[in-house]
């Protein structure tokens, strides 16, 4: 496990997509993951593994983050994440561009 940086959590919540095999990804926060939840891996309030709360997302190389592409454990599943990147929600650029 890595140590805990406050500042690669800030990082995180920035770069909220991954770009695997040239398609664009949202990131899972914390809280939502489906996959391990179940097991119990997790208490429910902060990230067991990189801190951060419920509704954030993890830090890179969190070892409980899920895919968003597979569903498996980002970490260890087989899609190669060529790129950290940020997703700008659709619904913000409509409201920027209201014309009439
Ligand atoms: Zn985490
Ligand atoms: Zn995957």
């Amino acid at each position: 496990m890595d140590r805990k940086h406050p500042s690669s959590i800030i990082e995180a919540q920035f770069l909220n997509g991954y770009k695997i095999e040239s398609k664009e990804f949202n990131r899972i926060p914390f809280g939502e993951e489906e996959i391990f939840i179940s097991g119990a891996l997790i208490p429910k309030d902060t990230c067991g593994d990189c801190g951060v709360k419920e509704g954030m997302y993890h830090t890179f190389r969190c070892d409980q983050e899920q895919c968003p592409k597979c569903g498996w454990q980002v970490l260890t599943c087989e899609c190669d994440i060529e790129e950290n990147i940020e997703i700008v929600e659709a619904t913000d650029l409509k409201e920027a561009s209201s014309e009439t």
